[in-house]
């Protein structure tokens, strides 16, 4: 009895010094109205705010001589806590600051992305509820939700019924499901492997390459098929290579097409590539992580003609559909292959298997997952699908706007015009290495911050980038960009002129 009352005095002490896990509804009311003040100044803050901020921008410098952070992030957790105003005092300062503002309407360095206000409250939404997201027994609602998502994904692709496919983390999870799915099915394993044969550009995503690798394929023989002058595989040079390596014996395994290269925003020729895989009896994978979502608007649908071709396509909503980073998509146009690739059990789901065949964890190396289609589907279900169709082809007009602007500002040279939202270009300074100049040309503007731009190498030639992808970006911001190029360039060059 007394060890009984030590035990219950023991459960009641716990339960108050953890109390604070599960704060009470006047608690929960002033989180929220902090967390909301938080929220609306950060967002009001984005048009006034740079687009980078370098490293020491907002701290100390330590004494090493680098510029890295040293702050409340490098102290341990304390045992009581340090509260929520402090906690969102430190966000501010040292997580919020520093670094790039991808939600910047002026950040066009790699492929941006945003971050939708209503994906946001999805995300708030889904992990109040936590609904179990990997399991059709668990949460009929959040997989039909992702199957609404991916049948809506599916139906801008082109497949038809019979297709699968699971929202991923991102673009690089999605490429990889791809590539085991495509290597089951066709059986490439033991010595098949140094007989089979991978077809890409140079323009194609890394993230294939370590796909490749992950999945056990390195030994593949890869055909790296050269691009045209606008940076897109060459269709007739990759007929040749197909014809070579099926006389010699070789097994044309896997061919991918970019729709959208991140580099140039180029779109591979989809249509005559698919033609050719399936000529040859190759897989047909889409890298379209970046492009294929412009399919939502008449002049990217023009582009990414032949899409329907492939056998699997990638599709990154955290980029062209601008959710929060953490979303991807895979789409298989044959369910069953994706369902082998992953065909897994254990005696602790045996409540599950029966019920559903092809829950998303049956469907994905995923188990327990975020509930990411939430994200996906409160926006399009609240406002729609036409917002989304509209800012795509607003981006791709912005594109053809900056390259044409570019183009008639002096010292500036532009790449080919774009096919998607990305434009590539350089400037020719009066006395300097164009290489060196253009270094240190992006290493201004970031110091700078107004803009975010990145740069790239294009046959061994320095170049810039400008990526039109954020939902916020609009006319007044490339007219920003353009003046601030043109600003720090004629400024570098005229410096130049004078030093010497
Ligand atoms: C961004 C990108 C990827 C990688 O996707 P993540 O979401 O960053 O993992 C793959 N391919 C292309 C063409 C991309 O632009």
């Amino acid at each position: 009895m007394i060890e009984n009352n030590r035990l219950l005095a023991q459960l009641d002490a716990l339960r108050g010094e953890s109390s604070s896990l599960d704060p009470d509804a006047v608690a929960r009311v002033k989180i929220g109205q902090l967390v909301e003040t938080y929220v609306e100044s950060y967002l009001n803050g984005i048009d006034s705010g740079a687009a980078y901020s370098g490293f020491s921008a907002s701290l100390d410098e330590t004494n090493t001589g680098k510029s890295a952070i040293h702050g409340a992030l490098d102290e341990p957790f304390t045992e009581d806590g340090l509260g929520l105003n402090t906690s969102l005092d430190i966000l501010k300062r040292e997580i919020d600051a520093p670094g790039i503002a991808t939600t910047s309407p002026r950040f066009f360095g790699y492929i941006p992305g945003g971050g939708l206000y209503y994906s946001a409250i999805a995300d708030m939404l889904a992990a109040v509820s936590n609904k179990y997201a990997g399991v059709y027994f668990a949460s009929p609602g959040a997989v039909r939700v992702e199957e609404q998502c991916l049948a809506w994904l599916a139906d801008l692709a082109g497949y038809p019924a019979g297709y699968g496919g699971y929202l991923s983390s991102g673009g690089s999870m999605a490429n990889f499901t791809a590539v085991v799915t495509a290597r089951d099915h066709r059986g490439i394993e033991g010595t098949k492997i140094a007989q089979s044969v991978v077809y890409l550009t140079d323009h194609a995503h890394h993230c294939i390459d370590k796909a490749i690798h992950l999945a056990g394929l390195s030994k593949c023989l890869v055909r790296r098929i050269p691009v045209d002058e606008r940076y897109r595989m060459r269709a007739d040079l990759l007929a040749i290579q197909l014809k070579a390596d099926t006389d010699a014996g070789l097994n044309p395994f896997f061919v991918v097409a970019t729709a959208g290269t991140t580099n140039t925003g180029s779109v591979d020729p989809l249509e005559e590539i698919g033609n050719l895989a399936a000529k040859f009896g190759a897989w047909y994978h889409i890298d379209g992580a970046y492009g294929a979502l412009f399919a939502l608007c008449e002049a990217g649908r023009k582009m990414l003609k032949g899409m329907e071709l492939s056998d699997s396509i990638v599709m990154d909503p955290h980029k062209t559909l601008f959710l929060p980073y953490g979303i991807g998509a895979l789409l298989v146009k044959d369910k069953t292959l994706l369902l082998e690739a992953h065909a897994a059990g254990a005696h602790y789901m045996q409540d599950v298997v029966h019920v559903e065949a092809t829950s998303p964890a049956t469907l994905s190396p995923e188990l327990t997952k975020h509930f990411r289609g939430l994200r996906m589907w409160l926006p399009l279900q609240v406002v729609g699908v036409i917002p989304f169709r509209s800012a795509l082809a607003e981006k791709m007009l912005l594109a053809q706007y900056f390259h044409s602007q570019l183009s008639l500002m002096k010292g500036f040279e532009v790449g080919p015009e774009p096919d998607l939202s990305v434009v590539t270009y350089r400037y020719i300074p009066q006395h300097e290495d164009p290489d060196l100049f253009n270094q240190r040309l992006v290493q201004a503007i970031h110091d700078d911050g107004r803009i975010f731009v990145s740069s790239t190498q294009l046959n061994g030639v320095f170049m810039l980038r400008l990526a039109v992808v954020c939902f916020r970006s609009h006319k007044t911001d490339i007219d920003t960009a353009l003046s601030v190029l043109g600003e720090i360039a004629n400024s570098l060059d005229s410096q130049a002129f004078t030093n010497e």
